[in-house]
């Protein structure tokens, strides 16, 4: 059989599934090297910062990005936004409630570079918190990074704070990867995206460090702090889950920064966040 008539045969197998699902999707490529893309996932407007422990913050803003680790051997979401995608009416105008307003739905900015949710191998979020979980359910066929404690309380029957429980039903049945409750987890096994556990703010906060090749090691920090005014401090939100918990584990993160020579990233941080590029560019 020559190679034309394996191709036709190949095309003939592929056509009805092609044909299915409209046209034939392809992944992109996975990268050579590790990037990081950043998204606009919105911002949230609080009247003051007095449930954070403060009277006055240089910046009240927040910022809600999303993020999009693409690994030469995968894909892995992290955080995935404050308001799901169907909040968003037919026009694509901004979606605002209460003090969250949100331009842009998640799906097409992943879009845009090539990648649909079904092509994301991993997901993980800093929290199960309203403002980092709202699109989980897109990725509920990816495998899901959590910690035990996390996911407890995330499908417990008592009451939890700031806990929307239908944006994340969805992955109770998802394949799901329990991270150890103290040990870092090494997603890819090469030592470049590693999950750390950060418990305080939630019973299984989690943090994410990167070493990316040429931006060099950088700490996604999820809420270990929300202003950076909380760092150096004893404040911690007035609906933290453990207090003790959070002081300890950021004892644990800024030691790690020291030896690390990691960046910081808050992810809440306005007037950082602003400062980072935004997909379609990437740090790598
Ligand atoms: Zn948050």
């Amino acid at each position: 059989m020559s190679w034309k008539q394996l191709v036709v045969i190949a095309a003939l197998a592929a056509a009805p599934l092609a044909a299915q699902n409209g046209a034939a999707h392809h992944a992109p490529k996975p990268p050579k090297s590790l990037r990081l893309y950043i998204f606009d996932c919105g911002v949230l407007k609080p009247a003051d910062a007095k449930s954070f422990g403060f009277d006055h913050v240089a910046e009240l803003k927040m910022s809600v990005p999303c993020f999009l680790v693409a690994h030469p051997k995968g894909t892995m979401m992290w955080d995935v936004g404050v308001v799901p995608d169907s909040d968003f009416k037919a026009d694509g105008a901004p979606v605002v409630q209460g003090f969250i307003e949100v331009a842009k739905p998640l799906k097409p900015q992943l879009e845009a570079l090539g990648y649909e949710p079904s092509d994301i191998k991993y997901l993980a979020f800093s929290h199960y918190h309203i403002d980092h979980t709202a699109n989980a359910n897109m990725f509920a066929g990816s495998t899901w990074l959590v910690a035990q404690a996390e996911r407890d309380i995330m499908f417990s029957d008592k009451p939890a704070p700031v806990r929307t429980e239908k944006n994340f039903a969805a992955l109770k049945n998802s394949k799901t990867k329990i991270l150890p409750a103290t040990a870092d987890y090494d997603v890819f096994g090469d030592g470049t995206v590693i999950i750390k556990q950060t418990p305080g703010h939630t019973p299984g906060h989690q943090v994410l460090f990167l070493k990316l090749p040429k931006t060099g090691p950088v700490l996604v920090a999820g809420d270990l702090y929300h202003y950076n005014e909380e760092r150096n401090t004893d404040h911690v939100p007035n609906f933290e889950y453990n207090k003790e918990q959070s002081l300890a584990s950021r004892a644990k993160i800024e030691e790690f920064l020291k030896t690390s020579g990691a960046q910081l990233w808050i992810e809440h941080d306005y007037a950082a966040n602003a400062k980072l590029k935004k997909s379609p560019e990437f740090y790598e």
